[in-house]
């Protein structure tokens, strides 16, 4: 049985109040000292960064609207230091009215659509969607009971790049997580892929999903992945970039557009498409990997609802490291 508790662990920490009410100054960004600092900051920068900026200037993605049965609560984006177990501000009103720090409150379930969900071989549910093209930038998981649909747990982790050069890094993050405004979390929480792969390993330990010691792998649970790339491409190459034996866990996965082609009977090519033809509202950023991971996650729920099958479309051997597909049909 895995465990379910609901999210990781999150330091508490009051700030004293006169340092709270400096830290909430308003301030121009390219200013922050903490903009060019690479070390992982302290949970009073953490705090700092957060608190001074706007909600509309953090994350100004493709908002639409929540998918929450009830229209009274607004869709607020989620606290990303939040997501990645250091958030330091959960004592904060103004905070806490600012930014989500409940992931299950974007994956709601209905028990009417759960009822209907067939009898599934797999347990959970790890849906995994990569951000960085160059070398991995964000690492999301969201972790859904594949019978029940509800969601479990989620780990997240911004990845600072193993070979790029700081003025690269720093294009790069400005580029792509500047648009949504966060920038300043990824400078502040990024952290090695070895690191990351790490305490994904503790995680997915605390889940009994997995051992070090008996390798192989998930137990009764599997990879949910938009497309091939994920784990055929990009996890590989990562690895050797980061000189990490590829780990075992990832050598089976469930693409689920091969899932959807064949349910449904129908292509769709991405995550956008899918979810424009099962006319279901994106939330969030689209290319912000925690947001597209819950998106995801609500086409994997749609899909249980709909009587789908989430099984194993895709195993790497483990002695020539080619990759087998199980499906016939399959979207290329
Ligand atoms: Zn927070």
């Amino acid at each position: 049985m895995a465990l379910t508790r609901v999210s990781l662990s999150c330091s508490a920490r009051l700030l004293p109040s006169p340092l709270l009410q400096s830290l909430l100054r308003p301030f121009s960004s390219s200013t922050s000292p903490l903009r060019s600092s690479r070390r992982r900051s302290s949970p009073i920068a953490a705090a700092f960064s957060q608190a001074s900026q706007s909600p509309h200037a953090v994350r100004e993605g493709q908002v639409t609207e929540a998918p929450m049965p009830s229209s009274t609560r607004p869709w607020k984006p989620t606290c990303l230091y939040y997501t990645q177990g250091k958030c330091t501000m959960m004592n904060d009103a103004m905070h806490l009215e600012k930014f989500s720090h409940n992931l299950m409150m974007d994956l709601p379930v209905n028990a009417l659509a759960a009822d209907k969900v067939k009898p599934q071989k797999l347990d959970y549910l790890l849906i995994l969607d990569l951000e960085g093209k160059v070398e991995i930038l964000e690492f999301p998981v969201v972790m859904i009971d594949a019978q029940s649909m509800g969601f479990i747990d989620s780990f997240h982790r911004f990845v600072r790049p193993t070979v790029m050069n700081e003025q690269r890094i720093t294009e790069y993050i400005e580029g792509k997580y500047g648009k949504f405004g966060v920038d300043r979390v990824w400078n502040d929480t990024a952290i090695p892929f070895k690191e990351v792969l790490q305490e994904f390993e503790d995680w997915i330990g605390n889940h009994n999903l997995w051992k070090k010691e008996q390798g192989g792998s998930l137990k009764s649970a599997a990879f949910v992945t938009c497309g091939n790339w994920d784990l055929k491409t990009k996890v590989p190459e990562q690895c050797k970039v980061s000189n990490i034996k590829l780990p075992t866990y990832f050598m089976e996965w469930i693409n689920l557009k091969d899932i959807y082609l064949n349910f449904y009977s129908r292509r769709a090519t991405g995550m956008t498409t899918m979810m424009r033809q099962l006319q279901m509202p994106t939330v969030g950023s689209h290319h912000l990997g925690i947001d597209d991971s819950k998106n995801i996650a609500r086409v994997v729920q749609r899909m249980l609802a709909d009587g789908a099958m989430m099984q194993i479309t895709a195993k790497r051997q483990s002695a020539t490291g080619d990759v087998k597909f199980l499906f016939k049909d399959r979207i290329m």
